[in-house]
């Protein structure tokens, strides 16, 4: 016998609906790319995003068409996220930070068919545009006023392209699996995948962060997303905030020291969040212009490890929580948040800072377990470490096109590529991760993508890439080098020749030249060796962030 309870489906827009109703005042103040701070409420912002679904609807965009953005966190970011999700159609998050050669080619992995874009990045889509076939508009995330003079495809100010409709319309009734977002992900080896949230997922994803021992969001909160909307969907808090009717501040193009304190102050924000890069620039202008953060009640902190001086600072310098959270794209993507259970809520000082330095336990709706090389589950004892796996509802289950095939275990887990232990309590700490990527400051860097391009150099043996602590990016690149034999080169030399083939923040920060690498017993190049090798190692960067 089934439950005789309506069938409601769980629909992003309905998030919106409900902000609009419940909440219709509330702000969602922002800081414009165009400069000047911003303000509008989700009733303007719902009826907004209905026009955003009837332009898209009238350009032919059906169920299941991808609609790229290439954004910073706005009001007109948020209101074409929900514009489109709302016909049924796939906002398609592009990080701008990736090389020019990555975005086109993830924009034409997912066949994007319109991009919407900041001022900001409209010379970089100029100068791509050639090699983006599928792109039959550009929508520019302004006015007429500030509309550049442009050689993109159709290009119109979003301003006039929503003012052409008259927004009576209706979001549409779908099927609640429908895809709404998609995101790619980099892994180390092989092309970006992409991973696909459904209106369901993300839904229950916002239920799930919003609940107390989570982020705990309510309508009393000023939450603000530092984390920007192409990262990660967000942390899903361009859903969790108006799902909750909290006043929204979207920090726009500035992240900078400086610049998130004004918002911080101004607009009195309650929760906020993002990785470990941004909180130490806050940080450090506090520290040189002696403010204080009277109205922020916790810090979302993520992406990264956040170091224990971090935690550390905000709490006992500025009375500001930490909320220590791990999670991954593929996951929506909170995975666990290290907020206190009675069992460790006494705790203080160090005994407190050493609960936190874990990334927490999982709300409802995320399963986990480690386990050994074999699938054999390990106890959670706090010191066994073994490979992370997670099951739930907003986990992937498949990436775009399959990409990679069979991604599950057969108990439906997802490896996650982290180590981790579990202690009794259930909260789990990465010890190490399985791929090498280095993040410098919350974005990913393939050090096998510069390993690749260092032995292209005619005196390079091998090369291998690690990362190395930084004070300011958390981690930079550090190239080590073994030379063919009698052969001489020095550092610029090898920078110098691969200057302009990757991004510039991907350039390793130094070169160390060795006279052999370590290798495993399958000829792999062991990365944990020599990450002890150069775990004291201090990047001439490093030195000048100090
Ligand atoms: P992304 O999909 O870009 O969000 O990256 C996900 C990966 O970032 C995870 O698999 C972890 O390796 C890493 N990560 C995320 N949060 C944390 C954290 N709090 N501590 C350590 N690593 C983290």
């Amino acid at each position: 016998m089934f439950g005789l309870m309506q069938d409601w489906p769980l629909l992003c827009h309905r998030i919106i609906d409900h902000a609009a109703t419940q909440h219709a005042g509330r702000q969602i103040i922002s800081r414009s790319v165009e400069g000047p701070i911003h303000k509008t409420t989700y009733a303007e912002l719902r009826a907004r995003a209905l026009r955003v679904s009837q332009r898209l609807d009238r350009e032919g965009i059906r169920l299941g068409d991808r609609v790229a953005t290439l954004a910073w966190n706005t009001w007109r970011h948020m209101e074409c996220w929900y514009g489109i999700l709302g016909i049924g159609a796939i906002y398609h998050t592009v990080n701008p930070r990736l090389f020019p050669d990555q975005i086109a080619w993830i924009v034409n992995d997912a066949q994007d068919r319109i991009l919407l874009t900041d001022l900001t990045f409209v010379p970089l889509l100029e100068s791509l545009a050639g090699k983006l076939p599928t792109i039959e508009s550009y929508v520019v995330l302004t006015d007429a006023a500030h509309m550049p003079k442009t050689t993109l495809k159709n290009a119109v100010a979003y301003e006039d392209w929503i003012a052409s409709v008259d927004g009576d319309f209706a979001f549409l009734d779908l099927d609640e699996n429908t895809a709404a977002g998609m995101c790619y992900t980099s892994g180390t080896t092989g092309h970006p995948k992409g991973v696909v949230y459904s209106h369901r997922s993300n839904v229950l994803h916002s239920m799930m962060a919003s609940t107390a021992d989570a982020m705990g969001v309510s309508s009393r909160d000023v939450v603000m997303p530092v984390v920007p909307m192409f990262h990660a969907n967000c942390w899903g808090m361009a859903l969790t905030g108006p799902m909750n009717g909290a006043t929204m501040v979207m920090p726009g193009p500035r992240m900078d020291g400086a610049s998130i304190y004004e918002l911080l102050n101004d607009y009195r924000v309650t929760c906020t969040a993002a990785v470990p890069t941004v909180w130490l620039m806050l940080l450090q202008h506090l520290e040189s212009t002696g403010s204080t953060l009277p109205y922020l009640d916790r810090v979302v902190i993520g992406g990264s490890a956040c170091p224990r001086a971090m935690t550390k600072k905000f709490q006992e310098n500025y009375g500001v929580d930490v909320i220590h959270a791990w999670g991954m794209t593929e996951m929506s993507p909170l995975g666990s948040l290290c907020t206190l259970k009675p069992e460790y809520v006494d705790l203080d000082g160090e005994g407190r800072l050493d609960i936190q330095s874990k990334q927490g336990h999982p709300p409802f709706g995320v399963e986990m377990k480690i386990t050994d090389d074999g699938g054999r589950n390990l106890p959670w004892d706090g010191k066994t470490f073994g490979r992370l796996k997670v099951r739930g509802p907003s986990v992937a289950r498949a990436y775009f096109k399959d990409e990679g095939g069979s991604i599950l275990d057969e108990e439906g887990f997802f490896d996650t590529g982290d180590v981790a232990t579990i202690d009794r309590y259930g909260y789990m700490q990465i010890t190490d991760r399985s791929k090498d990527v280095i993040k410098s400051g919350g974005e990913w860097i393939s050090s096998i993508d510069l390993e690749n391009l260092a032995v292209g150099h005619p005196k390079v043996a091998e090369a291998a890439v690690i990362g190395v602590r930084h004070p300011k990016w958390d981690e930079r690149p550090l190239l080590v080098i073994v030379l063919k034999k009698g052969e001489t080169a020095g550092k610029n030399e090898l920078l110098a020749f691969m200057e302009g083939k990757i991004a510039k923040w991907w350039m390793p920060d130094d070169v160390v030249f060795v006279d052999e690498i370590p290798h495993t017993a399958t000829g792999k190049i062991q990365k944990t060796a020599l990450r002890d090798r150069f775990k004291d190692y201090v990047l001439p960067t490093a030195e000048a962030a100090e």
